[in-house]
């Protein structure tokens, strides 16, 4: 209403009607804020300044977009924009940043306000909070599917999508392929443009795959210049074969740059199910040694994986018949890997990782042969045997005086489902003297998901009796965040996946910070798994993550090197910079 307030507040004198209002704002319980047309805020109310963390004075002046996070679509802002330059209300959502860099999400109604000319001058922000833990899955979910630079579906989602693929696969259409791909030497390309970093040629890559390809291939970003592409239901191997020219000849035509015309060959390694493996990790590792292949024949090409790249006794049969007898000729070996505090640089835990000490094929990594002991049920005695080795040294170095430390033993489905797994469990601990608080055991996500009402009462009897949960793996099965409140863990550990090419992929970087604030919100220990390089330690001490495991401080090594790394109280530097780095 131009020309008078549409308000008046009886009894209170004209002058003073103003001064009424601005308390009125200011006590509200609802957080509001005023900007100029272009976004310059002018005014915060109390609540506001608390949910943000930032004082009234550090904000006015500032544009709003002091609290973006990159993580809200560039849609949101643009129908925004539409909407209140039509002079209309708009209502959305934004996921936005504190001043400490804590993410939320806020519902938020924003008002075109008008000067007594009835000329719009200002906007009102009127902003809910949505509730904490809801914020962060949310908030979490979507940054767990998505790539931000190409739109196109990320890691995690494809690892999702094979798995299904894989759970899926049927009699007519059996066979499945993973096709990874790597643009050629594409650092020193991106280099030599000078100083754009690519990321225009990764999004036009990504949409010559996306309009060039069938609808039933998915494909999408693994980070850096690698693309999955999943290739489900194949009924001839010629399909694959035809895919991977087809997608080598969309480099035929070169791309477009800042104006310069870029010639880019990419290199294909192709894994196909049920031949190269019959889970996700060992299709992707198939895929990396193929794509391995392709570069060293001369790159521009695709290779699929071979079998040679395995001893021949991969066959199924005689490794099925090796493992059966592998325990009985004491082949197998329990390995450590130290799990470190930050806040204390010691080490305060370690993980038991199965080895297999093959008579023909030397050491063997368990990708090699823990699905298969699922599959044939060998993973129940196997595991036990573990659990026995890992328990009764645990103990051993307690009784020899070292800081006690927290054991954590993975458990597999398979022997998740197993009736007498709480009483096995129970009873090898009291065969080995190691009280349960020691342990913990780890189980992915996917188990938690399998039967959520069985695994909650599995858990809590374990709980009940001591022993701590961890979730391993965390952040490639996204689906159960919203079940993760239920069940009784004490431990997230990050998967490496994210933690890779953190900090410098952003993307990930972020999904860490959401994984951290998740954590913080549900009161869990974080484990940042697989951390390499001093710059991932660096960015995780600076998001005050609280342990790590990764090669950066050990390997996972053989009892004998483990008591080592005890005896000689090996820790992390004081304070982490990019000059400091463990002794070896
Ligand atoms: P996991 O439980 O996620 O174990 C961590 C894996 O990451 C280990 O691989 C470890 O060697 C590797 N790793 C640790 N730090 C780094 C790093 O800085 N960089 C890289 N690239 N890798 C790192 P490993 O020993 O090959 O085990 C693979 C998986 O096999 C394990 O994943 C776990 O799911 C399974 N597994 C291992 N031991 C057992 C076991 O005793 N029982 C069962 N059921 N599964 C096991
Ligand atoms: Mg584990
Ligand atoms: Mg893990």
């Amino acid at each position: 209403m131009p020309g008078s307030l549409p308000y008046f507040l009886p009894g209170v004198p004209p002058g003073e009607q103003l001064f009424f209002f601005a308390q009125a704002a200011e006590q509200s319980p609802v957080s509001m804020v005023i900007t100029q047309q272009d976004m310059t805020i002018v005014y915060v109310n109390e609540r506001y300044s608390r949910l943000t963390g930032y004082k009234p004075e550090e904000l006015v002046g500032q544009k709003a977009s002091i609290l973006k996070s990159g993580l809200t679509p560039l849609k949101t802002y643009q129908d925004m924009r539409t909407t209140l330059a039509a002079g209309q209300a708009w209502r959305g959502e934004f996921h936005n940043r504190k001043k400490n860099s804590d993410l939320y999400w806020e519902f938020a109604l924003i008002s075109p306000l008008k000067n007594q000319q009835g000329e719009i001058t200002h906007y009102l922000g009127l902003l809910e909070d949505l509730s904490e833990r809801q914020r962060t899955v949310t908030i979490f979910e979507y940054m767990a599917n998505h790539d931000s630079l190409t739109d196109l579906p990320n890691q995690v989602y494809f690892q999702a999508q094979l798995e299904r693929a894989l759970a899926a696969r049927s009699a007519q259409s059996p066979q499945l392929a993973v096709i990874l791909l790597d643009i050629d030497r594409f650092k020193i390309i991106t280099e030599t443009l000078g100083h754009s970093p690519g990321d225009g040629l990764l999004c036009a890559l990504a949409e010559r795959l996306v309009s060039a390809l069938p609808k039933n291939m998915l494909v999408s970003r693994r980070g850096g210049d690698e693309f999955l592409i999943l290739l489900p239901g194949i009924e001839h191997f010629q399909t694959v074969v035809k895919t991977a020219q087809q997608i080598l000849t969309l480099f035929q035509e070169p791309f477009q740059q800042d104006g310069n015309r870029v010639h880019l060959t990419a290199s294909l390694g192709i894994s196909l199910a049920p031949e190269d493996g019959s889970t996700v990790q060992a299709l992707l590792q198939s895929a990396d040694a193929a794509l391995y292949d392709a570069k060293d024949a001369g790159r521009n090409n695709y290779k699929f994986f071979k079998l040679k790249n395995f001893p021949e006794s991969f066959e199924r049969l005689s490794l099925e018949n090796d493992l059966r007898t592998a325990l009985e000729r004491q082949e197998m070996r329990v390995f450590y890997q130290p799990q470190v505090s930050l806040d204390s640089g010691k080490i305060v835990g370690m993980e038991a990782l199965v080895r297999w000490q093959h008579p023909q094929h030397g050491l063997l990594a368990p990708v090699h042969f823990i699905p298969l002991a699922e599959e044939t049920g060998l993973i129940v005695p196997l595991g036990l045997w573990i659990l026995t080795m890992a328990c009764d040294q645990c103990r051993t170095w307690q009784k020899a005086g070292y800081p006690p430390l927290r054991l954590a033993v993975n458990l597999s489905a398979r022997q998740f489902l197993q009736p007498e797994l709480v009483e096995s469990i129970l009873h090898i601990l009291m065969e080995t003297d190691l009280e349960p608080r020691f342990l913990e055991l780890e189980i992915t996500e996917s188990i938690l998901m399998k039967d959520i009402n069985m695994t909650i009462l599995i858990l809590r009897w374990l709980k009940k009796k001591g022993i701590q949960i961890a979730v391993d793996d965390f952040g490639t099965g996204y689906s159960s965040l919203t079940y993760l409140n239920r069940f009784p863990i004490d431990t997230l550990k990050i998967d490496q996946s994210f933690v890779r090419d953190c900090p410098n992929n952003s993307d990930n970087a972020t999904l860490v910070s959401a994984i951290r604030s998740l954590a913080k919100a549900l009161h869990l220990r974080v484990i940042a798994e697989g951390v390499e390089t001093a710059e991932q330690l660096e960015f995780l001490s600076g998001l005050r993550g609280e342990e790590i495991q990764g090669f950066y401080f050990s390997r996972p090594v053989p009892p004998d090197e483990f008591e080592q790394l005890l005896r000689d109280g090996k820790q992390l530097p004081a304070r982490i910079g990019p000059e400091s780095s463990p002794r070896h």
